[in-house]
Protein backbone atom coordinates (compact mmCIF):
# COMPACT_ATOMS: atom_id res chain seq x y z
CA UNK A 1 0.00 0.00 0.00
CA UNK A 2 2.80 2.51 0.66
CA UNK A 3 4.27 1.54 -2.87
CA UNK A 4 0.63 2.43 -4.22
CA UNK A 5 0.69 5.69 -1.87
CA UNK A 6 4.58 5.91 -3.19
CA UNK A 7 3.30 5.77 -6.71
CA UNK A 8 0.58 8.12 -7.03
CA UNK A 9 2.22 10.61 -5.27
CA UNK A 10 5.25 10.38 -7.83
CA UNK A 11 3.01 11.18 -10.66
CA UNK A 12 0.82 13.90 -8.75
CA UNK A 13 4.34 15.88 -8.23
CA UNK A 14 5.57 14.99 -11.66
CA UNK A 15 2.26 15.93 -13.40
CA UNK A 16 1.97 18.95 -11.18
CA UNK A 17 5.61 19.87 -12.19
CA UNK A 18 4.84 20.31 -15.98
CA UNK A 19 1.25 22.02 -14.94
CA UNK A 20 2.92 24.81 -13.28
CA UNK A 21 5.79 24.96 -15.88
CA UNK A 22 2.60 25.55 -18.39
CA UNK A 23 1.38 28.17 -16.20
CA UNK A 24 4.61 30.09 -16.01
CA UNK A 25 5.00 30.22 -19.80
CA UNK A 26 1.27 31.68 -19.79
CA UNK A 27 0.54 28.14 -21.79
CA UNK A 28 -2.98 26.25 -21.35
CA UNK A 29 -2.25 23.60 -18.94
CA UNK A 30 -2.54 19.70 -20.00
CA UNK A 31 -5.79 18.13 -20.38
CA UNK A 32 -6.04 15.18 -18.47
CA UNK A 33 -5.82 12.61 -21.77
CA UNK A 34 -2.79 14.33 -22.45
CA UNK A 35 -1.45 13.81 -19.02
CA UNK A 36 -2.54 9.81 -19.45
CA UNK A 37 -0.46 9.93 -22.27
CA UNK A 38 2.18 10.94 -21.04
CA UNK A 39 1.59 8.32 -17.85
CA UNK A 40 2.50 5.19 -20.11
CA UNK A 41 5.50 7.00 -21.12
CA UNK A 42 6.42 7.37 -17.57
CA UNK A 43 5.76 3.57 -16.84
CA UNK A 44 8.20 3.11 -19.50
CA UNK A 45 10.92 5.15 -18.13
CA UNK A 46 10.05 3.98 -14.81
CA UNK A 47 8.94 0.05 -14.60
CA UNK A 48 8.12 -0.14 -11.41
CA UNK A 49 4.91 2.19 -11.81
CA UNK A 50 3.83 -1.05 -13.90
CA UNK A 51 3.72 -2.75 -10.58
CA UNK A 52 0.47 -0.38 -9.29
CA UNK A 53 -2.85 -1.15 -10.52
CA UNK A 54 -3.06 1.60 -13.56
CA UNK A 55 -6.41 3.12 -12.36
CA UNK A 56 -5.35 4.44 -9.08
CA UNK A 57 -2.47 6.22 -11.12
CA UNK A 58 -5.00 7.31 -13.76
CA UNK A 59 -6.96 8.71 -10.80
CA UNK A 60 -4.42 10.70 -9.15
CA UNK A 61 -4.31 12.50 -12.21
CA UNK A 62 -8.11 12.98 -12.46
CA UNK A 63 -7.67 14.38 -8.89
CA UNK A 64 -4.77 17.10 -10.13
CA UNK A 65 -7.51 17.77 -13.13
CA UNK A 66 -9.41 18.49 -10.62
CA UNK A 67 -8.14 20.77 -8.22
CA UNK A 68 -6.62 22.36 -10.88
CA UNK A 69 -9.84 23.80 -12.12
CA UNK A 70 -11.09 24.10 -8.79
CA UNK A 71 -8.28 26.79 -7.98
CA UNK A 72 -9.11 29.01 -10.99
CA UNK A 73 -12.93 28.67 -9.75
CA UNK A 74 -13.94 32.33 -10.23
CA UNK A 75 -16.76 32.03 -7.71
CA UNK A 76 -15.02 30.10 -4.57
CA UNK A 77 -11.03 29.71 -5.87
CA UNK A 78 -9.96 26.90 -3.32
CA UNK A 79 -6.19 26.54 -2.93
CA UNK A 80 -3.47 25.99 -5.83
CA UNK A 81 -2.76 22.36 -5.48
CA UNK A 82 0.94 21.66 -3.57
CA UNK A 83 3.47 18.92 -4.31
CA UNK A 84 2.96 16.21 -1.64
CA UNK A 85 5.23 15.10 0.59
CA UNK A 86 6.29 11.36 1.77
CA UNK A 87 4.46 10.55 5.30
CA UNK A 88 1.89 12.96 4.73
CA UNK A 89 -1.32 12.07 3.74
CA UNK A 90 -0.40 9.07 1.53
CA UNK A 91 -3.25 7.33 -0.27
CA UNK A 92 -4.86 6.49 -3.26
CA UNK A 93 -8.21 6.20 -4.91
CA UNK A 94 -9.73 2.69 -6.80
CA UNK A 95 -12.47 3.97 -9.29
CA UNK A 96 -13.92 0.58 -9.95
CA UNK A 97 -12.51 -3.16 -9.81
CA UNK A 98 -12.38 -3.46 -5.70
CA UNK A 99 -15.07 -6.11 -3.64
CA UNK A 100 -16.61 -5.40 -0.33
CA UNK A 101 -17.27 -8.06 1.59
CA UNK A 102 -18.94 -6.39 4.49
CA UNK A 103 -19.93 -9.73 5.96
CA UNK A 104 -16.47 -11.09 6.55
CA UNK A 105 -15.01 -7.50 7.06
CA UNK A 106 -12.82 -7.43 4.18
CA UNK A 107 -11.84 -5.31 0.77
CA UNK A 108 -10.37 -6.49 -2.20
CA UNK A 109 -8.35 -4.49 -3.74
CA UNK A 110 -6.84 -4.90 -7.18
CA UNK A 111 -3.15 -5.85 -7.34
CA UNK A 112 -3.26 -6.20 -3.66
CA UNK A 113 -5.54 -8.58 -3.09
CA UNK A 114 -8.06 -9.61 -0.05
CA UNK A 115 -7.23 -7.20 3.39
CA UNK A 116 -9.13 -7.51 6.36
CA UNK A 117 -10.55 -3.77 7.63
CA UNK A 118 -12.21 -3.04 11.39
CA UNK A 119 -16.17 -2.45 10.06
CA UNK A 120 -17.13 0.55 11.69
CA UNK A 121 -20.44 1.03 9.91
CA UNK A 122 -22.24 -0.52 7.34
CA UNK A 123 -21.66 0.42 3.40
CA UNK A 124 -25.57 1.59 2.07
CA UNK A 125 -26.12 2.62 -1.43
CA UNK A 126 -23.48 1.00 -4.36
CA UNK A 127 -20.17 2.02 -3.89
CA UNK A 128 -18.76 4.37 -6.38
CA UNK A 129 -15.23 4.41 -5.24
CA UNK A 130 -12.47 3.03 -2.89
CA UNK A 131 -9.63 5.00 -0.97
CA UNK A 132 -7.08 3.67 1.24
CA UNK A 133 -5.20 6.05 3.41
CA UNK A 134 -2.91 6.09 5.89
CA UNK A 135 -2.53 8.35 8.83
CA UNK A 136 -0.33 8.33 12.02
CA UNK A 137 1.10 4.97 11.20
CA UNK A 138 -2.44 3.36 10.65
CA UNK A 139 -4.43 2.62 7.30
CA UNK A 140 -8.30 3.48 6.66
CA UNK A 141 -10.16 2.62 3.93
CA UNK A 142 -13.10 5.09 3.13
CA UNK A 143 -15.88 4.26 0.69
CA UNK A 144 -18.09 6.71 -1.54
CA UNK A 145 -21.21 5.69 -2.20
CA UNK A 146 -24.35 6.95 -3.99
CA UNK A 147 -27.64 6.63 -2.92
CA UNK A 148 -31.62 7.98 -3.00
CA UNK A 149 -32.30 9.99 -0.20
CA UNK A 150 -36.26 10.79 0.36
CA UNK A 151 -36.80 14.48 1.52
CA UNK A 152 -37.64 14.06 5.32
CA UNK A 153 -39.73 16.59 7.55
CA UNK A 154 -37.96 16.74 11.27
CA UNK A 155 -39.38 14.72 13.92
CA UNK A 156 -39.30 17.72 15.63
CA UNK A 157 -40.71 21.50 15.42
CA UNK A 158 -38.29 23.16 17.88
CA UNK A 159 -36.34 25.77 16.79
CA UNK A 160 -33.02 27.45 18.70
CA UNK A 161 -30.74 29.97 19.28
CA UNK A 162 -26.98 29.33 19.89
CA UNK A 163 -24.17 31.37 20.60
CA UNK A 164 -21.15 29.92 21.24
CA UNK A 165 -18.47 31.24 23.31
CA UNK A 166 -15.29 30.37 25.33
CA UNK A 167 -16.62 29.81 28.49
CA UNK A 168 -19.26 28.02 27.89
CA UNK A 169 -18.92 26.09 24.42
CA UNK A 170 -22.59 26.71 23.27
CA UNK A 171 -25.61 28.14 25.25
CA UNK A 172 -29.14 27.59 24.05
CA UNK A 173 -31.75 30.03 24.09
CA UNK A 174 -33.93 27.68 25.98
CA UNK A 175 -31.17 27.79 29.10
CA UNK A 176 -28.96 24.43 28.19
CA UNK A 177 -25.57 24.97 27.63
CA UNK A 178 -22.67 22.72 26.34
CA UNK A 179 -19.50 23.14 28.50
CA UNK A 180 -15.98 23.20 26.93
CA UNK A 181 -13.85 20.46 25.65
CA UNK A 182 -10.52 22.12 25.91
CA UNK A 183 -8.84 19.12 24.77
CA UNK A 184 -5.59 20.78 23.36
CA UNK A 185 -5.18 22.48 26.66
CA UNK A 186 -5.15 19.88 28.92
CA UNK A 187 -2.87 17.76 26.17
CA UNK A 188 -0.80 20.75 25.48
CA UNK A 189 1.62 20.58 28.47
CA UNK A 190 2.18 16.93 27.63
CA UNK A 191 3.10 17.95 23.98
CA UNK A 192 5.32 20.81 24.91
CA UNK A 193 6.99 18.02 27.35
CA UNK A 194 7.41 15.56 24.36
CA UNK A 195 8.30 18.82 22.14
CA UNK A 196 11.36 19.50 24.59
CA UNK A 197 12.57 16.27 24.84
CA UNK A 198 12.36 16.45 20.78
CA UNK A 199 15.13 19.58 20.62
CA UNK A 200 17.56 17.67 22.97
CA UNK A 201 17.70 15.37 20.33
CA UNK A 202 19.99 14.48 17.36
CA UNK A 203 17.92 15.59 13.92
CA UNK A 204 17.11 12.75 12.05
CA UNK A 205 18.81 9.51 14.37
CA UNK A 206 16.42 7.22 15.53
CA UNK A 207 15.79 8.51 19.08
CA UNK A 208 14.70 11.69 17.44
CA UNK A 209 12.39 9.72 14.91
CA UNK A 210 10.54 7.48 17.84
CA UNK A 211 10.26 10.93 19.71
CA UNK A 212 8.69 12.37 16.43
CA UNK A 213 6.35 9.58 16.23
CA UNK A 214 5.04 9.98 20.02
CA UNK A 215 4.22 13.83 18.88
CA UNK A 216 2.53 13.26 15.90
CA UNK A 217 0.31 10.17 18.01
CA UNK A 218 -0.54 12.66 20.06
CA UNK A 219 -1.57 15.55 17.46
CA UNK A 220 -3.38 12.75 16.25
CA UNK A 221 -4.87 11.69 19.72
CA UNK A 222 -5.92 15.20 20.34
CA UNK A 223 -7.94 15.83 17.01
CA UNK A 224 -9.70 12.18 17.71
CA UNK A 225 -11.00 13.87 20.93
CA UNK A 226 -12.07 16.96 19.30
CA UNK A 227 -13.94 15.32 16.67
CA UNK A 228 -16.23 13.22 19.18
CA UNK A 229 -17.07 16.00 21.33
CA UNK A 230 -17.62 17.93 17.75
CA UNK A 231 -20.20 14.81 16.39
CA UNK A 232 -21.78 13.98 19.75
CA UNK A 233 -22.75 17.50 20.58
CA UNK A 234 -24.18 18.55 17.00
CA UNK A 235 -25.55 14.71 16.86
CA UNK A 236 -27.64 15.86 20.08
CA UNK A 237 -28.24 19.18 18.72
CA UNK A 238 -29.36 17.86 15.48
CA UNK A 239 -32.09 15.40 16.66
CA UNK A 240 -33.63 18.00 19.02
CA UNK A 241 -34.65 20.88 16.96
CA UNK A 242 -35.37 21.52 13.76
CA UNK A 243 -34.52 24.52 12.93
CA UNK A 244 -30.76 25.65 14.86
CA UNK A 245 -29.75 29.57 14.21
CA UNK A 246 -26.27 31.07 14.74
CA UNK A 247 -24.19 33.73 14.37
CA UNK A 248 -22.43 34.27 11.18
CA UNK A 249 -19.24 34.48 12.60
CA UNK A 250 -15.94 34.60 10.30
CA UNK A 251 -14.08 32.19 12.54
CA UNK A 252 -10.40 33.05 9.93
CA UNK A 253 -11.22 36.60 9.96
CA UNK A 254 -11.46 36.42 13.60
CA UNK A 255 -8.15 34.19 14.40
CA UNK A 256 -6.34 36.55 11.43
CA UNK A 257 -7.15 39.72 13.43
CA UNK A 258 -5.04 39.36 16.62
CA UNK A 259 -2.17 39.76 14.37
CA UNK A 260 -2.70 42.88 13.18
CA UNK A 261 -0.56 45.04 11.14
CA UNK A 262 2.64 45.90 11.69
CA UNK A 263 1.86 49.78 11.89
CA UNK A 264 -0.86 49.11 13.71
CA UNK A 265 -0.38 46.54 16.29
CA UNK A 266 -3.56 45.21 17.44
CA UNK A 267 -4.68 46.04 20.91
CA UNK A 268 -4.59 42.97 23.27
CA UNK A 269 -2.61 41.14 20.84
CA UNK A 270 -1.63 38.54 23.83
CA UNK A 271 -5.37 38.53 25.32
CA UNK A 272 -6.37 37.89 21.85
CA UNK A 273 -4.23 35.15 20.73
CA UNK A 274 -5.49 33.44 23.66
CA UNK A 275 -9.06 34.15 23.08
CA UNK A 276 -7.87 32.76 19.26
CA UNK A 277 -6.35 29.33 20.28
CA UNK A 278 -9.69 28.60 22.26
CA UNK A 279 -11.26 29.52 18.95
CA UNK A 280 -9.49 27.35 17.06
CA UNK A 281 -9.46 24.48 20.09
CA UNK A 282 -13.16 24.32 20.11
CA UNK A 283 -13.68 24.17 16.43
CA UNK A 284 -16.53 26.44 16.11
CA UNK A 285 -15.96 26.38 12.21
CA UNK A 286 -16.27 22.45 11.89
CA UNK A 287 -19.30 22.25 14.38
CA UNK A 288 -21.22 24.61 12.26
CA UNK A 289 -20.18 22.54 9.15
CA UNK A 290 -21.10 19.10 11.07
CA UNK A 291 -24.91 20.87 12.51
CA UNK A 292 -25.37 21.79 8.67
CA UNK A 293 -25.11 18.70 7.36
CA UNK A 294 -26.57 16.70 9.99
CA UNK A 295 -29.88 19.20 10.10
CA UNK A 296 -30.15 18.49 6.52
CA UNK A 297 -30.04 14.55 6.57
CA UNK A 298 -33.12 15.14 9.57
CA UNK A 299 -34.77 17.55 7.45
CA UNK A 300 -33.63 20.18 9.55
CA UNK A 301 -31.98 23.16 8.90
CA UNK A 302 -29.45 25.87 9.81
CA UNK A 303 -29.95 29.50 9.82
CA UNK A 304 -27.31 32.30 9.82
CA UNK A 305 -27.77 35.99 11.40
CA UNK A 306 -25.44 38.51 11.18
CA UNK A 307 -24.06 38.90 14.46
CA UNK A 308 -24.56 42.27 15.37
CA UNK A 309 -25.72 43.76 18.49
CA UNK A 310 -27.03 40.14 19.95
CA UNK A 311 -24.92 40.47 23.16
CA UNK A 312 -25.68 43.79 24.02
CA UNK A 313 -29.38 43.88 22.97
CA UNK A 314 -32.28 43.08 25.58
CA UNK A 315 -34.01 40.19 24.59
CA UNK A 316 -37.35 41.21 26.60
CA UNK A 317 -37.60 45.07 25.18
CA UNK A 318 -35.52 44.80 22.15
CA UNK A 319 -33.59 48.19 24.05
CA UNK A 320 -29.77 47.86 22.94
CA UNK A 321 -26.85 50.08 23.96
CA UNK A 322 -23.36 49.70 25.31
CA UNK A 323 -24.06 49.76 29.13
CA UNK A 324 -26.65 46.85 28.97
CA UNK A 325 -23.12 44.67 29.36
CA UNK A 326 -21.72 46.41 32.00
CA UNK A 327 -20.99 43.16 33.73
CA UNK A 328 -19.02 40.14 31.56
CA UNK A 329 -21.71 37.53 32.74
CA UNK A 330 -25.18 39.40 32.92
CA UNK A 331 -27.07 41.52 30.62
CA UNK A 332 -29.36 44.12 32.72
CA UNK A 333 -31.34 46.42 30.82
CA UNK A 334 -31.33 49.85 31.15
CA UNK A 335 -34.63 50.33 29.83
CA UNK A 336 -36.56 47.47 31.49
CA UNK A 337 -34.50 46.52 33.94
CA UNK A 338 -34.75 42.80 32.80
CA UNK A 339 -31.91 40.97 33.86
CA UNK A 340 -30.20 37.33 32.40
CA UNK A 341 -27.13 35.13 31.45
CA UNK A 342 -25.71 37.15 29.14
CA UNK A 343 -25.07 34.37 27.21
CA UNK A 344 -28.50 33.00 27.17
CA UNK A 345 -29.81 36.69 26.25
CA UNK A 346 -27.17 36.55 23.22
CA UNK A 347 -29.02 32.87 22.18
CA UNK A 348 -32.86 34.36 22.11
CA UNK A 349 -31.85 37.56 20.02
CA UNK A 350 -29.90 35.21 17.35
CA UNK A 351 -32.92 33.03 17.90
CA UNK A 352 -35.30 35.92 17.24
CA UNK A 353 -33.28 37.05 14.17
CA UNK A 354 -33.22 33.82 13.12
CA UNK A 355 -36.92 33.86 13.14
CA UNK A 356 -37.11 37.30 11.15
CA UNK A 357 -34.91 35.35 8.08
CA UNK A 358 -37.15 32.23 8.32
CA UNK A 359 -40.59 34.45 7.71
CA UNK A 360 -38.98 36.39 4.92
CA UNK A 361 -38.25 33.09 3.09
CA UNK A 362 -35.19 32.51 4.39
CA UNK A 363 -31.50 33.75 4.27
CA UNK A 364 -29.45 33.51 1.27
CA UNK A 365 -26.73 32.42 3.31
CA UNK A 366 -27.50 29.17 4.28
CA UNK A 367 -24.92 27.67 3.03
CA UNK A 368 -22.28 28.73 6.48
CA UNK A 369 -19.59 27.61 4.58
CA UNK A 370 -19.86 30.39 1.94
CA UNK A 371 -17.42 33.52 2.33
CA UNK A 372 -19.95 36.65 1.58
CA UNK A 373 -20.60 39.04 4.44
CA UNK A 374 -23.93 38.08 6.31
CA UNK A 375 -25.16 41.83 5.10
CA UNK A 376 -27.59 41.40 2.98
CA UNK A 377 -29.76 38.70 4.24
CA UNK A 378 -30.51 41.21 6.83
CA UNK A 379 -30.91 44.38 5.53
CA UNK A 380 -33.69 42.11 3.44
CA UNK A 381 -35.21 41.58 6.57
CA UNK A 382 -39.04 42.71 6.94
CA UNK A 383 -37.92 45.45 4.20
ZN1 LIG B 1 -35.10 45.51 28.20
Amino acid sequence: MSQFAGCCRLIWNKSLAIQKEKLDSKEKFLKYTELAKSLTESKQEQTFLKDVHSQTLQQTLKQLDRALKDAFNKKSPKKFPVFKKKGLKDSFTYPQGFKIDQENSRVFLPKIGWVRYRNSKKVPGTAKNLTISKSCGKWYVSIQVELEIEDKKHASESRIGIDVGIAKFATMSDGEDVEPLNSFRKLEKKLAFLQKKLSRKKKFSSNWKKQKEKISKLHNKIANVRKDFLHKTTYKISKNHAMVVMEDLKVSNMSKSAKGTIENKGKNVKAKSGLNKSILDQGWFEFRRQLEYKLKWRGGHLELVDPKHTSQKCSNCSHTEKENRNSQSKLECKQCGHSENADVNAAKNILAAGHAVFACGGSDISHPLKQEPAENAQASVCA
